[in-house]
């Protein structure tokens, strides 16, 4: 039940996946959201400690990708000074749109992992194409409106996970 929705980590921040991480799991690219993944979907700029982990990964052989289902300037307002390409209205969970990443990336789904904030987007549509999904804790507790329902479904998932003893992220 559920298993569609389901990440293969829980992170608490970007902050917690590292090149060696990558490396140990044979990871060469990252698919990533863009909304309260990166930063609050509010805010338009990466933060400075935002950039330097960019740079870090790439610096280190990563390539980094942005698929967001946000419109153009915010997105590329966000990745162009970061110098990451991006995927802006990219429709997840549909297929097309993360099989449109791996493309941009050249690399193959198991080698890649899908960074993202949301179970009914992030997670379905990567999950589908067994890529390494992580689902990061929101970074804002505030949501867009086309957020507020896919956060209502995803409740329920996290209550099915809480019953049955699946650790997600700690209370604080
Ligand atoms: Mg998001």
């Amino acid at each position: 039940m559920y298993k569609r929705f389901m990440p293969k980590e829980f992170v608490h921040t970007v902050f917690e996946i590292t090149p060696e991480k990558l490396h140990a799991l044979g990871i060469k690219g990252i698919i990533t959201d863009l909304d309260n993944t990166l930063v609050e979907w509010d805010r338009a700029d990466a933060t400075p400690e935002l950039a330097a982990w960019m740079e870090e990964m790439v610096q280190a052989g990563i390539k980094v990708l942005i698929v967001s289902n946000n419109k153009e300037p915010r997105v590329k307002h966000f990745a162009e000074p970061l110098n990451i390409p991006y995927i802006f209205q990219a429709r997840k969970p549909l297929a097309k749109s993360f099989k449109r990443g791996l493309h941009v990336l050249g690399l193959p789904a198991e080698e890649v992992m899908m960074l993202g904030d949301q179970m009914l987007t992030d997670m379905l549509g990567a999950n589908a194409l067994h890529m390494h999904t992580i689902l990061i804790k929101p970074v804002a507790q505030s949501d867009g409106f086309a957020t507020k329902l896919n956060r209502k479904i995803e409740r329920r998932v996290f209550n099915y996970l809480r019953k049955k003893g699946i650790e997600t992220w700690r209370e604080q």
